[in-house]
């Protein structure tokens, strides 16, 4: 069909997701699918039995604005016992239709037309849209290769009187880094005195290796007073499918993002939330996921290492880079098409992540996958190069 109406596109040079561009390609190939970061095996069935029971039970009308109750509670409760804040149930929690959601609705809420707000990169590919979308301008700091450490003196001398925001993320993705709680110190130091909001992704917080522990925002006191911290369920219970996640602030940050969250999502599947309410009452299941998928990237890591790819450190996450400049001449994009097409394992390449396409010759593998799928790709990979 063809629309007689002229487009003046509102984002003429926005292209399609790499996450999305990536699965297609596998697909059409038939390549062992590492680059969009999902799992390809179950969640519990108990999780699937909880949301059905809730069904039945008639559960299935408008959940309250900021989420049904019970998962609240629990969101809450999770919060207290791991960071030490206990957030108020009825102002500080709201649940999301995913993190992705919650980005955007944070982003809208604080960013006005002309504000400044300070990202990370390589930078999760939502999030400079997300501003430019409300009339923000992305400031980039840059996550220093081949460590992926931030550089604090750099972000000072990028805050302005314009700067609105700060986006945060640990662990990282897409490189697997972590901020400290030094980090967090100098960041607090950073934003003393001013109106900076900052925005704490922390998708997946209960994804750390090697006995890290995790520096969430609200666990910092100083930070948790101006900051949104964001989480899905998604990426801690397997289900990245059920897009649900959440957020939790100070009751006058929140009182901001509902006024955007109202009118947009308003309210999110009410059974998922039951039965994720019931689920994470053991604490098991979110704090052995660290254990599991370490237990993965060091499978995955030992395969890698009959292949001549460089591997970075991993110290969380479910994601893997690797370097691979040493064998090929090709771009990060081409290595990944190639990758794709030629010997049937898809990939993410890095340079997408950075505005003007800084390329270092890396690839991101997902290794949220069975040992099988892992060895499928290995076994292809060691084939090839
Ligand atoms: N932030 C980061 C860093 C992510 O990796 C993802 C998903 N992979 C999201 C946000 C979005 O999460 P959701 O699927 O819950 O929208
Ligand atoms: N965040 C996931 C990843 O990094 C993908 C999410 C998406 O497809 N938008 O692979």
């Amino acid at each position: 069909m063809q629309t007689p109406i002229r487009i003046d596109s509102r984002f003429p040079a926005m292209g399609t997701t790499i996450f999305t561009v990536m699965s297609r390609l596998a697909a059409e190939c038939g390549a062992v699918n590492l680059s969009q970061g999902f799992p390809d095996f179950q969640a519990e069935p108990a999780l699937f039995d909880a949301m059905h029971r809730h069904m039945l039970a008639g559960r299935n009308q408008y959940a309250p604005m900021a989420g049904m109750p019970e998962l609240r509670q629990a969101i809450v409760d999770k919060v207290a016992s791991l960071y030490g804040a206990r957030f108020d149930i009825e102002s500080e929690v709201t649940v999301t239709a995913g993190a992705t959601q919650a980005i955007f609705t944070a982003i809208a809420a604080f960013v006005r037309p002309g504000d400044e707000v300070i990202v990370f990169e390589p930078v999760y590919d939502s999030y400079v849209p997300a501003i430019e979308t409300v009339g923000g301008r992305a400031v980039y700091a840059q996550l220093r290769f081949p460590d992926y450490a931030p550089d604090w003196e750099q972000v000072q001398s990028l805050i302005t009187a314009r700067t609105r925001m700060i986006i945060v993320n640990s662990p990282h993705n897409p490189t697997g880094s972590l901020i400290t709680a030094v980090d967090l110190e100098k960041l607090a130091k950073l934003v003393r005195g001013t109106d900076i909001v900052i925005l704490s992704d922390e998708v997946y917080e209960h994804i750390l290796f090697d006995g890290e522990a995790h520096a969430s925002l609200s666990g910092h006191a100083e930070l948790a007073a101006r900051s949104i911290v964001v989480s899905s369920f998604g990426k801690t219970y397997h289900i990245t499918g059920w897009k649900i996640g959440y957020v939790v602030g100070p009751a006058e940050l929140m009182a901001e993002f509902r006024k955007v969250h109202q009118f947009n999502v308003f309210t999110v599947h009410a059974p998922s939330q039951l039965a994720l309410a019931e689920y994470m009452q053991d604490a098991s299941r979110h704090l052995g996921l660290a254990a599991f998928y370490q237990e993965k990237r060091d499978f995955f890591r030992r395969l890698m290492a009959s292949t001549p790819f460089e591997l970075l450190p991993c110290r969380g996450t479910y994601f893997q880079l690797a370097r691979y400049g040493h064998l090929s001449d090709k771009t990060d994009r081409q290595f990944a098409e190639w990758l794709t097409r030629e010997v049937g394992v898809a990939v993410i390449p890095i340079s997408v992540f950075y505005a003007d396409g800084r390329d270092d010759r890396v690839v991101r593998f997902c290794f949220a996958k069975q040992e099988a799928t892992l060895q499928a790709a290995a076994e292809r990979l060691r084939k090839a190069l």
